[in-house]
């Protein structure tokens, strides 16, 4: 299963992070991007998730999934369009197959929440490698 495949690799980049703090901090929620070109069902992360991270330092820790349409490019008409995932990629105007693509296949960390007992929640941005 892809969720499960992706957030076995997701909990390891966070442990990581995580493990290279010299203070462990608690980590409140984490802030994903995902594509829908990458075809993640966020409901299917966010369980996987829950499952995988219950009774780990993850455990009870937020996942926010912003979700980030797919959006290509047509050279020939110079305009962008929204492919149909799964049914038409080409282009709605002249037909010319998807072969640009702007958006769509982000996968990625885009912020870590976190606090220690006595500071301000502080932010930090960790890259998370797609390998799709
Ligand atoms: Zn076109």
């Amino acid at each position: 299963m892809h969720e499960t495949d992706l957030t076995k690799a997701l909990i390891l980049t966070v442990k990581d992070w995580w493990e290279a703090q010299p203070q462990k901090p608690k980590i409140e929620a984490l802030h994903l991007v995902i594509g829908h070109f990458t075809c993640v069902e966020p409901v299917g992360l966010q369980f996987a998730f829950e499952v995988q991270t219950r009774g780990t330092f993850l455990d009870g820790v937020k996942l926010q999934i912003e979700e980030i349409p797919l959006i290509a490019f047509c050279h020939p008409c110079e305009r962008e369009y929204r492919p149909e995932i799964g049914l038409k990629y080409s282009c709605p105007e002249c037909g010319s197959p998807m072969e640009d693509i702007r958006s769509g296949r982000e996968l990625k960390i885009d912020r870590i929440e976190y606090s220690f007992l006595t500071q301000e929640t502080p932010q930090e941005t960790v890259s998370y490698a797609s390998n799709l």
